[in-house]
């Protein structure tokens, strides 16, 4: 049996392992589908503390990895399929292949996924030309135009990447006003080649029948008034699910987040299973208070490894 397993490789996940592997208890960590989890698709990552020049979100959880390794941290690529929690005290998992490992203690740092917006034709042209990652796939858009959803800091933070490649961006979005940072909002707005389209939503996307982006319909929200923009690719940035379909049934949640009944820890309500990160945290769901929760889950698990 495992002394304790970590579920995810995203920065909450990393962070518990090295403080768990520092103190020598041998972390596993499953990686799941993403591993490193989301950041490994990002560009600049400006506000992780400690590097002033930006750094590359694959780079940063590649230190991360490293650092983890480092202290004795094992990683397993796999994913967790699904979940048998009691108060007892091994807790199994049970893999994508079948096999179960049986742990002492869980970190669950499983992350949030993109959502989708189930627009006619998004479906049908996903890695078509609809993507939910310009990181990814922005520059296989080059000197076309392309359309961006969204009003959040991952959007905007879209529309500008996609800036280098595309000859104009389209950014649609449902209200007259920006969710995201000022700072990025100012710098979308101060942007000649992106083009805002206040409170508008994607209608559908053309043309399946082609197996391509080659258009977009936008619909008013409030005129009702619709109109069709040419362009070859169609950005999704609005907002993410947390992965934790596996823990239906085995775990309260709310939304689909993990509930950390005691607002202060890291404790679900099952003794001896944490929870760290986007999984847990709708509200403020950034690296580095992902990497945080990461190291009050490892020191939760630490101490009720030394009761138990
Ligand atoms: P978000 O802040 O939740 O924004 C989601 C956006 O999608 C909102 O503008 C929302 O509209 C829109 N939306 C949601 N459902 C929609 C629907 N069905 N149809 C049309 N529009 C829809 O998500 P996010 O942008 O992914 O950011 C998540 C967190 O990461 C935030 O805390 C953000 O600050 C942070 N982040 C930071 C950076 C950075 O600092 N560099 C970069 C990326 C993300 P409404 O505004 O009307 O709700």
């Amino acid at each position: 049996m495992e002394n304790v397993v970590i579920v995810g490789s995203g920065p909450a996940g990393y962070t518990a392992a090295i403080y768990l592997a520092r103190a020598e208890l041998k972390p596993l960590i499953i990686a799941g589908n993403l591993p490193g989890g989301l950041l490994t698709q990002t560009t600049e990552v400006e506000n992780f503390p400690a590097f002033p020049e930006g750094i590359q979100g694959f780079d940063l959880m590649e230190n991360m990895r490293q650092q983890a390794e480092k202290f004795g941290a094992r990683l397993q690529f796999g994913e967790v399929k699904s979940f048998e929690l009691s108060p007892a005290k091994e807790k199994t998992l049970v893999l994508a292949d079948g096999s179960k490992i049986g742990a002492r203690a869980l970190v669950l740092a499983m992350g949030a996924r993109p959502r989708s917006l189930g627009a006619p034709g998004e479906e049908e042209l996903k890695n078509k030309g609809v993507s939910y990652c310009a990181t990814c796939d922005g520059a296989f858009f080059k000197q076309v135009p392309v359309m961006v959803i969204g009003g959040g800091d991952s959007a905007l933070e879209e529309a500008l990447f996609l800036c280098h490649f595309a000859s104009e961006v389209h950014l649609v979005h449902r209200r007259d006003q920006f969710r995201g940072s000022k700072i990025m909002s100012d710098r979308v707005l101060a942007n000649d080649k992106i083009k805002v389209h206040w409170d508008s939503v994607l209608a559908e996307v053309h043309d399946p029948a082609q197996d391509k982006v080659t258009a977009a319909t936008l619909r008013n929200v409030k005129s009702g008034q619709t109109s069709r923009l040419d362009c070859a690719a169609v950005f999704i940035a609005v907002g993410h699910l947390p992965n934790t379909e596996s823990l239906q049934g085995q775990l309260p949640l709310e939304n689909g987040y993990i509930v950390l009944p005691d607002g202060g820890s890291s404790k679900t309500t099952i003794p001896g299973v944490f929870a760290a990160g986007d999984c847990a945290d709708s509200t403020y769901r950034q690296a580095v208070t992902a990497a945080g929760m990461g190291c009050r889950a490892a020191i939760d698990a630490e101490r009720y490894l030394q009761l138990a």
